[in-house]
């Protein structure tokens, strides 16, 4: 039999460990608790879509580029592209609001 010598890391090791052990099987739990739940309320629900080479969506569909989708700024009404959002609310409320 090999001699285990206990450290203060060896014993906050294994307590983090434990710790999150446990975290992770509580969320494992709840998580198939939630979709056993949602599968016998919606038995026709399609899981989504992973694409490991991350081109397509979660529905299986080409992602649709940043650039393609405007958003309107509330602040002066403008409408903005997805890519240039954040820039332009920077911009935007840094104006105070002037056009
Ligand atoms: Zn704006």
């Amino acid at each position: 039999m090999t001699e285990s010598t206990e450290t203060l890391e060896t014993v906050s090791n294994s307590v983090y460990q434990n710790l999150v052990t446990t975290l992770i099987h509580d969320i494992v739990s709840r998580e198939t608790t939630r979709e056993k739940l949602l599968r016998s309320r919606y038995p026709d629900y399609k899981p989504y879509y992973y694409d490991p080479k991350k081109q397509l969506d979660i529905h299986g569909q080409p992602k649709q580029q940043d650039s393609s989708q405007y958003f309107m700024c509330e602040n002066c009404g403008r409408e903005v592209s997805g890519n240039r959002f954040a820039a332009h609310l920077q911009r935007c409320l840094s104006r105070g609001g002037r056009r």
